[in-house]
């Protein structure tokens, strides 16, 4: 089975540049410069490598090159991706005149921890505290950015490094919430498999009834991820159902002589 190309994606932008009476809890008279995207990084799920683009291209060409990884994607996961990291995207491939990048389902683990657990913080760096897989580079807050806007080439691997780390510790927190949320991935692989690690060692555990339906709850014996498929509804009679086919046709016939007249 093919395995889905799973894109762990992360952005790091530029601050606005404004003018402004006051210096606390002010509002903006102007805006000198806006949030830009100023490097971007990625790494696939199954490969090795982070590929991290930056200082050396123009905005406009690293959201071409963000556009042509994400066209080899099936699905992204990024860390409050639907809220900043693809809102800034769009926003500036916009402002560029680009075309939409191809729509693919957005894995969000803010959203994922949020919705399962009570933990002491949903942000990245906490959560990889938590969970024991590593953290954000620390930085020298402001500075890193100044520097980065400056041209300064030490700033710059620094940004390179921390963006690269974020994309590092994405990867490793998503690996370890992944069994816990088969609504989030159970579209990334073909019916039958689990839809966390893509096993198809899938182990009946009783079933559940819905309004209409009956569900049969199987869990992965592999990562642990539970999931659930419809059991199938008694056999129709014959007669029932060539009435059902009938009508299908009937529909589809009268559809296709009404766009052609
Ligand atoms: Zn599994």
């Amino acid at each position: 089975m093919a395995k889905p190309k799973l894109l762990f994606l992360d952005i790091e932008t530029s601050p606005y540049l404004i003018r402004s009476w006051g210096t606390y809890e002010t509002d903006a008279l102007e805006i000198l410069e806006e949030v830009k995207v100023i490097s971007f990084s990625y790494r696939w799920l199954g490969g090795r490598t982070v590929t991290w683009s930056g200082d050396q291209h123009t905005e406009e060409q690293l959201l071409r090159h963000i556009g042509a990884v994400m066209e080899g994607a099936d699905a992204i996961v990024a860390h409050n991706g639907e809220q900043f990291d693809m809102r800034v995207i769009r926003g500036r491939m916009l402002k560029y005149g680009m075309l939409p990048p191809k729509p693919v389902k957005i894995i969000d683990t803010l959203k994922i921890a949020r919705k399962h657990f009570k933990l002491p913080s949903n942000r990245l760096d906490a959560l990889g505290a938590y969970l024991g897989v590593g953290r954000k580079l620390v930085h020298t807050g402001y500075n890193l950015w100044k520097g980065v806007l400056a041209g300064d080439k030490k700033a710059w691997k620094m940004m390179r490094r921390y963006n690269a780390q974020d994309v590092e510790l994405l990867y490793r927190v998503y690996m370890k919430l992944r069994n816990w949320t088969g609504d989030q991935t159970y579209q990334l692989y073909p019916h039958g498999y689990c839809g966390a690690c893509g096993s198809g060692a899938l182990q009946a555990r009783g079933t559940y009834r819905t309004k209409t339906l009956t569900k049969a709850r199987l869990c992965c014996t592999k990562c642990g991820s539970w999931t659930s498929v419809t059991v199938p509804k008694q056999r129709v009679s014959s007669h029932a159902k060539t009435t059902a086919v009938r009508g299908k046709r009937n529909r589809t016939g009268s559809a296709v002589h009404g766009g052609a007249s």
